[in-house]
């Protein structure tokens, strides 16, 4: 379970500080998911990346299964974030050098050489998002769609608990777009974690079912 408890962030500038998220209280329970909607620069976005431990909060508290991970050190925070978070982003973020498969892996590279159950998962991946025969093929060579079915098989190698995507379908057509959320749904249940969606798009919040309202840093 995700429990985020009275979560605040500030930014100084040069007039004070800013406060972009302001006491955001929100639960998610194992297998559940959640759209947040809002205007531009309400703190979707960096609600997201203090969910994905990118960033620490100001003051309250994040919990994923019990565990704060802003308690510990920043390279025990970074091992959990690999291990336990998984992100699909507006950019699909791939590495233009590597092959789709190699893409996929990129998680499991971070601690070592992919094991061949790894490689395996990987190819199947790729599969269950339509792109089996592009596995040797350079982001280049993709559309923008199947780009983002490969960020999708990405994020979900390590089978995180916790699965966030900021924007996923912003640079896709409406098809294009309900494929990727079709896929972080079903691939989503099947590993069984939580899933939470930032977006504009009234089909992929519903696709997703539930959906709460960032205004101006509060939660609606
Ligand atoms: P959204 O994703 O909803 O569009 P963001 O979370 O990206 O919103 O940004 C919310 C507000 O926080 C914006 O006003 C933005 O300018 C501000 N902001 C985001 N990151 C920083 C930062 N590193 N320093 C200062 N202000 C920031
Ligand atoms: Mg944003």
């Amino acid at each position: 379970m995700l429990e985020v408890e009275r979560l605040s962030k500030s930014y100084p500038t040069p007039s004070g500080p800013i406060r972009v998220l302001d006491e955001v209280s929100l639960r998610v329970a194992d297998g559940e998911r959640l759209a947040v909607m809002g205007p531009s620069g309400s703190g979707k976005s960096t609600l997201l990346s203090i969910l994905g431990t990118l960033e620490p909060p100001t003051s309250g508290i994040v919990r994923l299964d019990g565990i704060d991970p802003f308690a510990g050190p920043a390279d025990a925070r970074a091992s959990f974030r690999n291990r336990s978070i998984g992100f699909v982003f507006q950019e699909h973020h791939l590495l233009a050098g590597c092959t789709a498969l190699d893409n996929v892996l990129l998680p499991a590279v971070a601690t070592g050489r992919p094991s061949p159950v790894t490689v395996d998962r990987a190819r199947l991946l790729l599969e269950r998002v339509g792109l089996a025969a592009r596995s040797p093929h350079l982001p280049g060579q993709l559309s923008g769609g199947a780009r983002q079915r490969v960020a999708v098989a990405r994020a979900l190698l390590l089978a995180p608990r916790l699965l966030l995507a900021d924007e996923p379908t912003g640079q896709l057509d409406s098809h294009g777009a309900a494929a990727v959320t079709d896929l972080l749904v079903e691939l989503g249940a099947e590993v069984g974690g939580m899933l939470i969606v930032v977006t504009h798009a009234d089909a992929v919040a519903e696709r997703i079912g539930r959906v709460r309202r960032l205004v101006d840093g509060r939660l609606q």
